[in-house]
């Protein structure tokens, strides 16, 4: 289980109808043109919702699947590029973010100035490395790479360490130094040590790549250089966590006091690596991986010091890569694109520099972005509906019947504590001290560094802020950080038809409003349960509490082993339970928030729908996936969410559904009463 979870978006709606320009129905979030009345909805809901939409969709050539999410990601990208390249070509006053990101994105898109450059903007670094001459210097420069863009998913740090600024595991007043493993080229411990023959041969292609690398940077001897950084990764990746462990939070808080590190993990000049990362007087660290910081700093005492220079040579170029000549581009893409992500071509330049600038200057793009997408209106209207959730998910705790009322208190104190934050942040990241440079683009991905690192580094200072935004607004997407207790749902994705603020309020709670109560219920099953209303680690269900639940899940688990799209494949009832139970509780509880905000009047009625009869469309609409044979097969082996017509089909469960669509018991989706389940 991971301390900090991104949550695939939500899957999103969108209508063909919508894409093509057509006129607009009366909300952006109504489709009951994509209805397909020939079937009953008791029959199968997903395709009486959906119908119309599958017979006219077609999957893009050269994918397997199409949904709604990618139509939203890529107009959401459109967007950003043209509001990125528009501040590029624009004249905006100095010092102001639209300056900031023009600058960023215009240098970096400036190929012949990077050309012109070659490789002198490394010269400062690489005369920095050549210098070092025992340990102690060796130290000091170590320190000055140590990254503070980890966070709670990284398993491998761009250095030999990164850290993460973030509350404690049992302090949530405080930021602490959570230190991580890094140093390793390739994605994870397991390229290194797995004996397989095709691991064997990636080992060989990354070889290969470093010594070019080198060559680029002139190094002599680069295939002797390459085997020994090869061999100085295998031993830094003999000492990392097995991944068995990073899946277990309680192996990781390991409180360390700064004299432990001189005491535990010899080899390292600590004095030297910490005074140069900015943090000498730091007396508190909780390390992740004990292994690695132990003998990654024993390697620094044993291995030749020339070795760890030309290691350090060959990162630092890499690091770079995306800012320096076009050669040093094409062999990056070599391997980490074609070999490790089997990409046919590099993406366009235009592309890389909207993703350089956004991961730059993300809430400066951010900022431009939802000044023109998301309004303070919009933002009140989602924050309106959170409160309904809230309301409504303290009502079904208060009911649970398999919730010990001590463990129910502690929920509902839980629930009062989660913070909420959806759009865009309240306050937004201060670049006033960031320069960006037009015709610099080395420069300014350093400046921009250094800019996140200080910030981050400073916070070490501050209370924790259980508000600070970590995902970017622009980007579609939600995030679950369970330490502290909160989720963030951004502009991005709170987008027609997903959330239209001035559309149907009834499909707003069907669509967006389920997505957001099944997140909110992460917060309190088995995935959250061990994170207290602070953040703090502790499991606060009772043993009784697990085995109630687990009684009452496994009649999900079954309902869901039932469901076979092609003969002798069946969904895996078991492997797709958590997230089946959210969607049944996001659905209940969005339901609930529904009619709470209906304030006892009845809703409109809207092409002959009433708002109940909306809210479950749209719950059923926001599954719909077009996909091929095979990508379903894939996604019943591996996903541990079920296909979207089964999702769809979780209003099986619910009460509401059965009367306002006035299901009868001879129809397929029926079950009676005893056997719909509850869980939240
Ligand atoms: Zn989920």
């Amino acid at each position: 289980m991971s301390l900090f979870r991104t949550v695939a978006p939500v899957v999103l709606l969108a209508s063909a109808a919508y894409l093509s320009g057509a006129a607009l129905p009366v909300a952006e979030n109504v489709y009951t043109q994509d209805i397909d009345r020939s079937i009953k909805p008791g029959d199968d809901f997903y395709r009486y919702a959906n119908g119309g939409w599958l017979a006219r969709v077609t999957i893009p050539a050269g994918q397997s699947s199409f949904d709604t999410r990618a139509i939203l990601t890529e107009r959401t990208g459109q967007r950003v590029r043209d509001l990125v390249q528009g501040a590029a070509v624009g004249q905006p006053a100095k010092g102001s973010l639209a300056q900031k990101v023009g600058a960023y994105y215009a240098s970096f898109i400036d190929e012949e100035a990077i050309e012109a450059k070659g490789l002198e903007p490394l010269a400062g670094e690489m005369a920095t490395i050549s210098a070092i001459t025992d340990k102690a210097s060796l130290s000091t420069y170590l320190g000055s790479t140590l990254n503070t863009e980890v966070d709670g998913l990284t398993s491998n740090a761009d250095h030999i360490f990164g850290v993460w600024v973030n509350q404690g595991f049992e302090d949530s007043q405080r930021c602490l130094f959570h230190l991580w493993q890094g140093g390793l080229g390739m994605p994870d411990r397991d390229a290194y040590l797995d004996s397989s023959p095709k691991m064997a041969e990636l080992r060989a292609q990354y070889q290969t790549h470093i010594a070019a690398m080198l060559k680029l940077a002139s190094a002599a001897d680069s295939e002797t250089k390459a085997a020994r950084i090869l061999s100085l990764e295998v031993r830094i990746a003999q000492a990392h966590a097995p991944d068995s462990d990073a899946a277990d939070v309680f192996k990781q808080n390991n409180p360390w006091k700064r004299a432990d590190f001189d005491a535990k993990a010899p080899g390292i000049d600590w004095n030297a690596y910490f005074k140069s990362a900015g943090v000498a007087e730091q007396p508190e660290f909780i390390v992740w991986q004990p292994s690695a910081v132990i003998g990654t700093s024993a390697l620094v005492g044993n291995e030749a010091l020339e070795v760890w220079k030309d290691y350090l040579r060959f990162h630092l170029i890499e690091h770079y890569a995306s800012v320096l000549p076009k050669r040093v581009g094409a062999e990056d893409f070599a391997f980490y694109g074609a070999t490790l992500s089997g990409a046919q071509q590099p993406p366009d330049r235009a592309k890389l520099a909207i993703a350089a600038t956004n991961a730059a200057l993300g809430q400066a793009v951010g900022q431009l972005y939802t000044q023109r997408y998301f309004p303070p209106e919009a933002k009140r209207k989602a924050q309106a509906m959170v409160a309904d959730l809230i309301a409504a998910y303290r009502v079904r705790i208060s009911n649970l019947t398999w919730m010990s009322p001590q463990t129910k208190e502690k929920a509902l104190a839980k629930l009062a504590a989660l913070r909420i934050d959806v759009g865009y942040p309240d306050t937004w990241i201060d670049y006033s001290t960031l320069d960006v440079v037009r015709g610099d683009a080395f420069g300014n991905m350093r400046r921009a560094e250094a800019f996140n690192r200080s910030r981050n580094i400073a916070k070490l200072k501050q209370r924790a802020d259980p508000d600070e935004w970590r995902i970017d607004p622009q980007i579609v997407g939600a995030v679950i950080v369970f330490t502290p207790n909160t989720e963030t749902f951004s502009a991005g994705l709170l987008q027609p038809p997903y959330f239209d603020p001035q559309g149907d309020s009834a499909s707003n709670y069907g669509s967006a409003g389920a997505g957001m109560a099944h997140e909110i219920t992460h917060s309190f099953d088995e995935l959250g349960n061990i994170y207290d209303a602070q953040g703090r680690l502790g499991n606060w269900w009772t043993t009784e509490d697990a085995a109630k639940y687990h009684a009452t899940a496994a009649k999900l688990a079954a309902q869901f082993d039932g469901y076979c799209p092609l003969s002798g494949l069946c969904v895996n009832g078991k492997q797709v339970l958590t997230e089946n139970i959210a969607d049944l509780a996001g659905l209940l509880v969005a339901h609930d928030a529904y009619v709470l905000s209906l304030k006892g009047k009845t809703d409109t009625v809207i092409d002959g729908l009433t708002g109940e009869q909306r809210f479950f469309l749209a719950f059923a609409q926001r599954w719909r996936r077009a996909q091929d044979e095979a990508a379903l097969r894939r996604q019943i082996k591996s996903d541990t969410h079920s296909p979207g017509q089964y999702r769809s089909g979780t209003v099986r469960n619910v009460d509401a559904w059965y009367t306002v669509y006035q299901i009868a018991p001879v129809e397929k989706l029926y079950l009676k009463p005893e056997e719909r389940v509850a869980i939240w």
